[in-house]
């Protein structure tokens, strides 16, 4: 679960990092009543998930009124790669004398935390990383025993900090990690960390992902997920309780278990398609929960055509084959659907399919035959006769 740069800070701030003082707002009249509070100069900021908001325009700064009323109204509904604006955070502008890059991360295949530090911050780190990878000091961390106040020191003398800002630094990234570890996050960034003329070093931006598994035991994290900016059919399934996640193709993926899921995306990329979605139904195949599953998938405008693909164990394909009829009479889907139905009862749920002739099913035996299908009847293709 992706935070927004201000419900990151407030994080930061719950463990001690330091940050500026700043409010969110959702109005041009908001921010400058904000910016008021907060104090000129001020900075206006697109909270959207996603980096590079400076360089798309979502980052301005504001030295009065008049500024912070035009900036708000630019950047308030901006697409900024494919993310609408909708929230602002006005925030006290600083003085920047160095802009570092901080962040806590786990490195799955060391198992180990991994704390990155970097006096290379700012709008340029990717670059950073990719032309000059020394200048990124990676340090593993002991699980266990934690960031060690002399570890700390010695990622931030080692990455080139400034003399009289190392215990600052060392102080920021001992809080980065408290909020990594404390908060169940997967991913702690600060870029810039900056360092400010009078010396102090303060977060200026944050990127925070948290375990979504783990946020149970954080009731007072659970009301920052994003649900204005989330995939509207993602929220829609998640309300539901369906293991749905949006892709980018053209062809919807239903399937019972995410390991046949998963693998009906690999074999249907293999075939040349692309798939829309991962849409995992689980077990079960009552015509209810096939009904809301189709119309999870059909919600997505982009799907020319479905691979429905059902591997029968406990699940027995001739209930499927019962629910998905119900269902389809019920929704009378206008795109083409292959149905992959294998496993007990598989033979009795293709001859259910084949009875019902609904228009527009077409059955296959498996899973290559299936994507093939699908992929040719996404392409706009003829294939054999439907069920
Ligand atoms: P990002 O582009 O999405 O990473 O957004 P950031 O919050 O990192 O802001 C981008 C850049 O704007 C930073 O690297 C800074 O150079 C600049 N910036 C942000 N806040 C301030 C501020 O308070 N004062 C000054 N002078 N520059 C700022
Ligand atoms: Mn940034």
């Amino acid at each position: 679960m992706d935070l927004l740069e201000y419900q990151g800070k407030q994080l930061f701030a719950r463990h001690g990092l330091k940050v500026s003082d700043g409010e969110a707002v959702t109005t041009v009249d908001d921010a400058v009543a904000a910016a008021g509070r907060v104090g000129y100069p001020v900075v206006v900021k697109a909270q959207v998930l996603i980096g590079g908001r400076g360089k798309a325009g979502g980052v301005k700064l504001a030295a009065d009124e008049s500024e912070v009323r035009e900036h708000a109204g630019n950047i308030l509904g901006m697409d900024i790669r494919g993310h609408v604006v909708r929230t602002l955070w006005i925030e006290h502008a600083s003085d920047i004398a160095s802009e570092y890059y901080a962040s806590v991360l786990l490195d799955r295949s060391a198992k180990q935390p991994l704390v990155i530090f970097s006096v290379e911050g700012g709008v340029e780190i990717e670059q950073v990383a990719e032309e000059h990878p020394e200048k990124l000091i990676r340090r593993r961390v002991d699980a266990l025993r934690g960031l060690s106040r002399t570890e700390a020191i010695e990622i931030a003398t080692e990455g080139g900090a400034e003399e009289d800002v190392i215990e600052g630094v060392a102080d920021a990234l001992t809080a980065l990690y408290e909020v990594w570890l404390e908060e169940d996050a997967t991913l702690a960034e600060i870029n810039p960390l900056i360092v400010t003329p009078e010396r102090e070093v303060r977060a200026l931006d944050a990127k925070v992902s948290l375990d979504g598994n783990a946020l149970y035991r954080h009731p007072e994290n659970q009301g920052l997920s994003d649900r204005e900016n989330e995939d509207p059919i993602e929220r829609r399934a998640k309300d539901q309780g369906v293991q749905y996640v949006a892709l980018d193709g053209d062809i919807g993926i239903l399937g019972n278990g995410a390991g046949l899921v998963m693998s009906t995306l690999d074999v249907v990329a293999q075939a040349g398609g692309r798939p829309a979605n991962f849409l995992d139904a689980g077990g079960g195949s009552d015509a209810g929960k096939v009904k809301q599953a189709v119309e999870l998938i059909l919600s997505n405008v982009a799907v020319k055509a479905v691979l429905f693909n059902i591997f029968g164990g406990i699940t027995r394909c001739d209930e499927v084959a019962r629910g998905l009829i119900a269902a389809f009479v019920e929704i009378k889907p206008t795109v083409p659907f292959v149905v992959r139905l294998d496993g007990t009862n598989d033979v009795q749920g293709r001859e259910l399919l084949t009875e019902a002739a609904l228009p527009n099913v077409y059955p296959a035996k498996t899973m290559n035959e299936a994507a093939e299908k699908v992929v040719a009847l996404a392409a706009g293709e003829p294939v054999g006769a439907s069920a």
